[in-house]
């Protein structure tokens, strides 16, 4: 492996305007980081990448790299792009046990809430606590990361890494207070009464979306949501039948077949799937099998019941045609989308959602309570880990400015 990312690394052009970094949503600096890489300056490189993003292993792993930074290249007309993602991994990796707090600022004074541990949660603390704030996090759940802990599985990442943020996290004086949901256990205005200068929130989508058809409720039926967050609480049997065919999906079709399954049906209205082309093959690799133009109707405990769907020019779906069908299977699992929970809109006044229950942040990501800001998925819906990052170096720096000038 270091073999070949050296190699890589010479390929790399240096290019004056490099097409990989304008293909990042996090703008990363790729040729000086391997440029420093090239010169032996690990730690360097480390600390750039990490100063840019401070997910950049967890990125190096999960992003979307082929329409990325990867599929971005210059080389890629030559058919040859640079693996950047493999150099990063690897930098990385060498500087989240390495790196130190020296330069970080002492506290200032000011105490700010993170509510959520996601990608943009931790961003968020990591960013003000090195800029001298005093930073809590306040997550639901026992453990951090959020979807990177309880939806990505731990195939594609594993949550050891979680770990070592965390403990670079405590270890700049961030304070983390697990099983607390904000908006039931404690309210946003109760942070404001003790002292916090600021909050953040990161919360994401957590509540599956439904389809709200007969037989939802049934026992033989889970959401891939919850489920991914804890396969072995869950007993599928042989043959599974998903319905819906997103990353969400491939991912739950992945895990169930390394949880006994033996036969897994993936099930699309229309005729394309939404998932990345990387995340279809690693599914169809593992023996998923995948029906396009069925449209479910109700689940009984045999299995789900389709009809064929109506396909207009584009391939998506317009009705319905033909006889019912029932797929045998013992287990029919869920996996359409994601939508945020409304605890903290219901709770916090002068916290608005759109129609989508999703928080309205303007150009600084401030919601429209003074002084409370938020990014990641629960702004827009699910997305990624590296806009997750992006929109939350946004949050902080506009919460770092809210908070020079209210005092
Ligand atoms: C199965 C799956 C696979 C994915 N694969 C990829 C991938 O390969 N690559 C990629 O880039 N992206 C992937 N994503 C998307 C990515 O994980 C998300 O876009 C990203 O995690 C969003 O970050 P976030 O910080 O906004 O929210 P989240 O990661 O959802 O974190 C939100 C946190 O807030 C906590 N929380 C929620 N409500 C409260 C409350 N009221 N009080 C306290 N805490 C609360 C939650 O417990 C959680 O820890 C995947 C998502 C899923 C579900
Ligand atoms: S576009 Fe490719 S060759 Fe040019 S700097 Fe980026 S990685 Fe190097």
């Amino acid at each position: 492996m270091a073999l070949k990312i050296v190699t890589e690394a010479e390929r790399c052009l240096q290019c004056k305007k490099p097409m990989c970094q304008q293909g990042c949503p996090a703008h990363t600096p790729i040729p000086q980081a391997i440029a420093l890489f090239r010169e032996h300056k690990l730690m360097e490189a480390g600390k750039l990448l990490f100063e840019n993003n401070p997910m950049s292993l967890v990125c190096s792993m999960v992003c979307h790299h082929s329409a990325q930074c990867y599929g971005h290249c210059v080389l890629n007309r030559k058919g040859q792009p640079i693996q950047f993602y493999e150099i990063e991994k690897y930098i990385s990796d060498a500087y989240l046990d390495r790196m130190t707090t020296e330069g970080k600022k002492p506290w200032n004074g000011k105490n700010v809430a993170v509510i959520g541990s996601g990608p943009a949660g931790m961003t968020v603390a990591f960013e003000l606590a090195w800029n001298g704030y005093g930073v809590t996090i306040f997550e639901e759940k026992d453990r951090i990361g959020g979807m990177l802990q309880y939806g990505i599985p731990d195939f594609r990442l594993p949550k050891s890494i979680l770990d070592r943020y965390k403990a670079r996290l405590l270890e700049l004086g961030v304070k983390i207070r697990p099983h607390v949901v904000m908006g039931g256990d404690l309210m946003i205005d109760s942070l404001f009464r003790d002292g916090y200068s600021s909050v953040f929130i990161g919360t994401g989508v957590w509540r599956p979306s439904t389809l709200g058809i007969e037989g939802e409720t049934l026992a033989n039926v889970h959401f891939g949501i919850s489920y991914l967050a804890r396969p072995i609480s869950y007993t599928v049997g042989e043959t599974v039948a998903i319905i819906g065919m997103g990353n969400v999906a491939m991912d739950v079709a992945r895990t169930v077949f390394r949880h006994g399954a033996r036969r897994v049906m993936m099930f699309q209205r229309g005729s394309t799937s939404p998932a990345s082309e990387m995340e279809m093959e690693y599914a169809k690799l593992d023996g998923a099998e995948f029906f396009f133009g069925k449209s479910i109707q109700r689940i009984t405990p045999e299995g789900p019941v389709f009809k064929n769907s109506v396909l207009n020019e584009q391939g998506r779906p317009v009705g319905v045609e033909g006889e019912d069908e029932l797929v045998k299977a013992d287990t029919t699992i869920i996996a359409i989308n994601q939508r945020p929970k409304d605890k903290l809109v219901n709770t916090t006044h002068g916290l608005e959602a759109n129609e989508r229950g999703l928080l309205i942040v303007d150009e600084n990501k401030m919601t429209t309570r003074p002084g409370v800001f938020a990014a990641g998925d629960v702004t827009h819906g699910s997305l990624t880990v590296v806009h997750a990052v992006d929109e939350a170096r946004i949050a902080a720096a506009g919460m770092m400015k809210y908070m020079e000038e209210n005092g």
